[in-house]
């Protein structure tokens, strides 16, 4: 039977305005599906870190006036692609078919004899408002809602917006893209007919970390933004319900709001920290400088056969989720059975790695109470004996020989398991290094010494007036030995000791 030909198909995918968490499950997924990624300048591009390592990832820009690819450009691109059989996923800002030009591309799309979804997005013209404590709609004060773009083609002679209809339409108003042409728009809506006296607010990068709201009136809007210095992209809201903020001002009172920080721990392991920072207000900018991967293949080998052998042991030593992680992937590579494990008791190192042990239904027989290998070889000193005991440590290649040495010197017949190890992260999909780089940070948080040793291996620029914080005494070590200044180390040596550092640093 001849090969059938891979039929392409285009998905065109509301990004949402920028939290992460207003990205639509299909959204995602189709972003996990996609063989091109066509994204542009409203769509977060943390996003691409769903995409398959080998996608490939197009930016069609654009901040108006300085488009990457015109518009011609993106809709033969997208066609071009799928013709070839791929599954391209082109990412908009908001929702695809609010201002978006879903509508124009999804019509080249069928032209071309090409299949398409829609993927319908949150809209700023909603979430933007909402993010600011307004909602759009309230009984209290409108039963409309009109929305309108403040931008058009420039070469257009006469205006299509008709500034008659929308000054005397009741209800909000949203306007999309006005913020260039503000006093002219508003001048206009007063022109003709509209009550100066209207509340208005602007919010700019609504629903980001980065976000920024203004309040006035009709008549006095522009000359506030003018000397705010507000700039675009914004959501500008018209109406009685922008007095509602006034109580229903959630999102901008949070403690990290406005404070960029940085994470630089494994793309994997971001995701816990970065949502309790993004939750507090901060601008989160995940660049991961590790990747955690198997040991090489002698090491892993030699790992694999304590693993099976685990049920010999008496204690089974770990000191990080990772580890407990590699050994259980091990474990049940080669046993069906939980029972296999046998009776040997559990160390951990501290909460997470418990955590992750729980996952597993493991519970821990053992825990300092601070969470470094020295407290923990401390503990088995006073609390078992020691000499003759077997044990295992799941341990990454590169850990410190704190503890194996220690236990051995107490008598323990230690075998150690390198299982994973520490390798500098080569993928910047999301183009962090250059985000970070171009516009800067206020906080930047390293959760181990390799994620310090790796920052420094890609030879970023340190943003001027950044702070530093450590997880812990061997990473603030690390930060230490490079000579970089260390503003803060985490009480507990945790993610939420961590965070708490953070809060303390944004205080000063
Ligand atoms: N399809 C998009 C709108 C695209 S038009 C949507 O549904 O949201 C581009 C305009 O959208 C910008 O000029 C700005 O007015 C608005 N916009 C998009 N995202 C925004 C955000 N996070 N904050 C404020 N305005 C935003």
């Amino acid at each position: 039977m001849a090969e059938q030909k891979k039929q392409g198909i285009c998905y065109l995918v509301g990004a949402g305005p920028g939290d992460p968490g207003l990205m639509t499950l299909r959204g995602k997924e189709c972003i996990e599906l996609a063989d091109v990624v066509v994204y542009d300048y409203l769509s977060n591009p943390d996003f691409l870190q769903w995409a398959r390592p080998d996608a490939e990832l197009i930016y069609a820009g654009k901040k108006s006036k300085n488009h990457a690819i015109p518009q011609g450009g993106i809709n033969q691109l997208l066609v071009e692609k799928a013709k070839q059989g791929k599954i391209v996923t082109r990412l908009k800002g908001g929702d695809p078919l609010v201002f978006g030009r879903g509508g124009e591309e999804a019509g080249e799309l069928v032209e071309a004899g090409i299949k398409f979804e829609f993927v319908p997005g949150i809209s700023s013209t909603i979430a933007g408002p909402a993010y600011a404590g307004i909602p759009v709609t309230h009984r209290d004060h409108c039963s409309q809602l009109t929305i309108f773009t403040g931008h058009e083609d420039p070469t257009k002679e006469e205006s299509s917006i008709d500034y008659q209809q929308i000054a005397n339409a009741p209800g909000t108003k949203v306007m999309l893209m006005g913020v260039e042409r503000l006093p002219i728009i508003t001048q206009s809506l007063i022109d003709s007919g509209a009550d100066p006296d209207t509340p208005m607010a602007l919010v700019r990068w609504a629903t980001t970390g980065q976000q920024k709201t203004i309040t006035g009136t009709i008549k006095t809007i522009a000359d506030i933004a003018k000397k705010t210095n507000f700039k675009a992209p914004a959501v500008a809201v018209i109406g009685g319900v922008v007095g509602c903020r006034e109580t229903l001002n959630w999102f901008e009172d949070r403690p990290l709001r406005g404070k960029r920080v940085v994470v630089t721990r494994t793309r994997k392991q971001s995701s816990k920290l970065s949502r309790q920072l993004r939750e507090l207000g901060a601008d989160v900018l995940e660049m991961p400088t590790i990747r955690i991967m198997r040991s090489d293949d002698d090491d892993y080998r030699e790992f694999a056969k304590m693993v099976i052998e685990a049920h010999t042991y008496e204690w089974l030593i770990f000191t990080s989720p990772n580890a407990v992680e590699y050994f259980f992937d091990a474990f049940y590579k080669a046993r069906e059975d939980a029972r296999e494990i046998g009776g040997c008791r559990i160390a951990a190192v501290g909460p997470g790695t418990k955590a992750k042990l729980a996952e597993y239904h493991m519970g821990v027989d053992m825990m300092p109470d601070i969470h470094v290998a020295e407290e923990l070889a401390a503990k088995f000193e006073s609390d078992v004996s020691v000499e003759n005991t077997t044990m295992l440590w799941v341990r990454a290649k590169d850990a410190r020989d704190v503890l194996s040495s220690r236990l051995i010197e107490a008598g323990a017949i230690l075998d150690e398991g390198i299982a994973y190890q520490t390798v500098p992260e080569t993928e910047d999909p999301t183009g962090s290094r250059k985000r970070f780089e171009n516009e800067g940070a206020d906080i930047i948080t390293f959760t181990s010494a390799s994620t310090v040793e790796c920052f420094l291996d890609l030879g970023l620029e340190m943003p001027a007036g950044i702070k530093i914080a450590s997880i812990g005494p061997i990473t603030s070590q690390a930060i230490l030995d490079e000579e970089l200044e260390l503003a803060i180390e985490a009480k507990s040596h945790d993610i939420p000791g961590l965070v708490e550092a953070v809060l303390e640093l944004a205080k000063e």
